[in-house]
């Protein structure tokens, strides 16, 4: 643990994952420090089963593949992970490399960091009704991991979000019933086409409602009570109701922020020097949250550590060049 590394990358989210393969691809000896006990971030967290379209090169492509072909990228430069960690802080020595120190008091040393640490460390918000910890695990899931074991199930999605409105959409191709309950009004942050879609589906849609009752023996759930009176037998609760992000890090790390975020230029360097940002930890001006936006800015804030740790070193290179023994 007291070896000196290149780059320290936060984060082993896809913009994680590609800035350790950019970092090794430039000769950077480069490791990724991971607070979840898997790789992938939001993609494996949220949406592991649901389909991409807006990667190039992918005409759609499930959350779990592209995390799959994005590691597997990585592991071909043979990064450092450390899994399970929770970087805590990130100190400045006096001959101007870091000490990145880890909730639980590990040590790590770099030359340069990455932030690729998106909004922070998330964990799901449980679903606040009476009885709900018998159900938990068999009945009560808080993310699809395995999108085929609702085969033929019937299943309660509730959520008001985007994420509620993706997981309805996927179960509807393998589940026999689909319910969306949404406490709202409307559904936050959705795409228009994703409500355009919602409506063409077979999914029920119940909106400003709750689930208030759970029915069953306690070990096997039946079904749930709205708080409207109706009555939705199931097999499943879908829960999205939000996340305990923790992303208060930025300013404890010394970083400046803008709206819990970093804001950088285009080099994606931070308020503190050798301390670079990319993926949904970046803000700047016209900033896209999406996974093609992190590869982009993955490369800019890898070439402005190559640059930071050897200013002579090129701006920027050719994967043809450097990658030869691929071929
Ligand atoms: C429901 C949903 C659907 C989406 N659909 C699409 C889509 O179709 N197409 C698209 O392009 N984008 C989509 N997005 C956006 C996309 O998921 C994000 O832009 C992308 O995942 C950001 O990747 P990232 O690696 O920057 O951040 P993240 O995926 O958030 O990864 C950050 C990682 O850093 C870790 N971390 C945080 N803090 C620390 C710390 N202190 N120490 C150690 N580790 C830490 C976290 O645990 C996490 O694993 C969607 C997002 C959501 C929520």
């Amino acid at each position: 643990m007291s070896e000196l590394y290149d780059v320290t990358i936060i984060g082993g989210g896809t913009t994680g994952l590609y800035t350790a393969f950019y970092s090794g691809m430039r000769e950077m000896k480069t490791k990724v420090i991971e607070y979840q006990p898997d790789l992938g971030g939001k993609v494996s967290f949220f949406y592991p089963e649901k389909k991409i379209y807006d990667v190039g090169g992918f005409l759609g492509v499930l959350g779990d593949d592209l995390v799959a072909d994005v590691k597997e990228q990585a592991l071909s430069v043979q990064p450092t992970f450390v899994m399970g960690q929770k970087v805590g802080a990130i100190d400045k020595q006096e001959d101007g490399t870091f000490v990145l120190t880890s909730l639980t008091g590990e040590k790590h040393f770099s030359k340069t960091v990455v932030v690729a640490s998106g909004l922070g460390t998330y964990d799901m918000r449980p679903l606040d009704v009476e009885g709900s910890h018998l159900y938990e695990g068999k009945h009560i899931h808080y993310t699809i991991q395995n999108l085929m074991q609702y085969t033929g199930q019937k299943a309660v999605v509730i959520s008001e979000n985007r994420v509620g409105v993706d997981w309805a959409l996927a179960l509807e191709d393998v589940a026999s019933a689909v319910h969306l309950v949404n406490r709202g009004s409307e559904f936050k942050a959705v795409y228009e086409n994703d409500v355009e879609k919602l409506k063409q589906s077979g999914v029920h849609v119940h909106m400003e409602a709750q689930v208030e009752q759970l029915e069953g023996t306690g070990v096997e759930l039946a079904g749930v009570v709205l708080t409207n009176g109706e009555y939705i037998q199931t097999d499943h609760l879908l829960v999205y109701e939000g996340l305990q992000i923790d992303k208060s890090l930025y300013d404890q790390w010394g970083l400046a922020t803008e709206k819990g975020r970093i804001p950088v230029g285009t080099d994606m360097a931070t308020s503190i020097e050798g301390v670079f940002v990319a993926g949904d930890a970046a803000i700047f001006p016209s900033k896209t949250m999406l996974i093609a936006s992190g590869f982009n800015e993955a490369m800019a804030a890898v070439n402005s550590a190559k640059s930071f740790i050897d200013p002579k070193a090129k701006s920027q290179v050719y994967s043809t060049v450097i990658y030869k023994h691929l071929e």
